[in-house]
């Protein structure tokens, strides 16, 4: 009987096995096709300055399904890193953020800029400068306009090419930002040694602010240290009033989260911003000179 079951359990643990390499070789299939179908799309989130007022968006992919469903990112980036597929879907987030940042900005006073996250598989390429080079010729976006998120992990290898390319990147202009800022383990040095500006205080340290001391301190830590190294700070997951109005109480200057504004596609995120400009233009351009 006990050797009946144990069989079973094998058994069933075999099967497992085989749905979890049936579903990943679906999945990699359905990527596949997504990017030679154009099935790729971005959302973009707003990035907020203290006034309230969208200085930046973050693109976030999403892969639409042939049933019409979108998949979120987390479900094909880590397979799109495993099978190399990230290299021509990044290059191809990338076109797309800085060709619908040109539409947009084409119609602003005031240009925005975007972020786009990339991922160490695409730095390890050695080409990641070269394809941007060309994208922001193609798009005509000014380089300072395109920035580039990378994680902690990405910025500590040792890899030579990838410091290579970012410096490359660096003198061509392009912003440089490390996200999840704190979920990893960079050190100070590193941090210095890096041509990054911004830092991105993860969501984690942000959850529950004011009221949860260890990530008042944490974010308080982090923005001196900011501000001691001249990098700016923007806080992610920002998701109430109270969280927003104690970052900027303490100084933080730029702020995402879902109580700000979610990511939306882009005909909406083009909407959202248009009428921000239009409805809250900027202060020296409406105030009559005699007051
Ligand atoms: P991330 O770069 O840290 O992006 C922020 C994620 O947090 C987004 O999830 C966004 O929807 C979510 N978020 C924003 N505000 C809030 C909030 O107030 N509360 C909560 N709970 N969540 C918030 P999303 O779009 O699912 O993206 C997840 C991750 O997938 C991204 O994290 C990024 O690491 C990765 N990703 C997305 N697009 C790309 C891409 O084009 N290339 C690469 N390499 N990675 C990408
Ligand atoms: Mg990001
Ligand atoms: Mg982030
Ligand atoms: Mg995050």
């Amino acid at each position: 009987q006990a050797k009946q079951s144990g069989k079973n359990t094998v058994r069933t643990f075999r099967q497992d096995m085989s749905d979890h390499l049936q579903i990943k070789v679906k999945l990699e299939n359905d990527l596949h096709d997504a990017l030679n179908e154009d099935r790729i799309e971005l959302h973009y989130q707003p990035r907020f300055n203290a006034k309230g007022r969208v200085m930046a968006v973050e693109a976030l992919a999403r892969m639409r399904g042939r049933d019409g469903n979108l998949v979120p990112p987390v479900q094909f980036i880590p397979l799109a890193e495993e099978t190399g597929l990230i290299v021509p879907l990044g290059e191809q987030v990338l076109r797309k953020a800085c060709e619908w940042l040109a539409a947009l900005n084409a119609q602003l006073e005031e240009p925005i800029a975007v972020s786009v996250n990339v991922s160490g598989i695409q730095l390890m390429s050695g080409r990641l400068s070269d394809t941007i080079r060309s994208i922001l010729k193609e798009t005509r976006i000014a380089a300072h306009l395109l920035e580039l998120e990378l994680t902690e992990t990405v910025l500590m290898q040792h890899e030579e090419s990838i410091h290579e390319d970012l410096n490359r990147l660096h003198t061509l202009g392009v912003e440089l930002s490390i996200d999840d800022f704190g979920t990893g383990y960079s050190s100070l040095s590193l941090l210095q040694k890096m041509p990054v500006q911004t830092i991105k205080l993860d969501r984690s340290f942000v959850a529950d602010l004011p009221d949860n001391q260890d990530n008042v301190i944490i974010s308080r830590t982090v923005l001196a240290m900011a501000n001691a190294m001249g990098l700016g700070v923007v806080a992610e997951g920002v998701e109430t009033d109270a969280q927003r109005d104690f970052l900027i109480d303490e100084g933080i200057l730029q702020l995402q989260g879902f109580g700000l504004a979610r990511p939306m596609p882009a005909e909406d995120a083009a909407k959202f911003i248009l009428s921000q400009q239009i409805n809250h233009p900027i202060a020296h351009k409406i105030v009559p000179e005699t007051l």
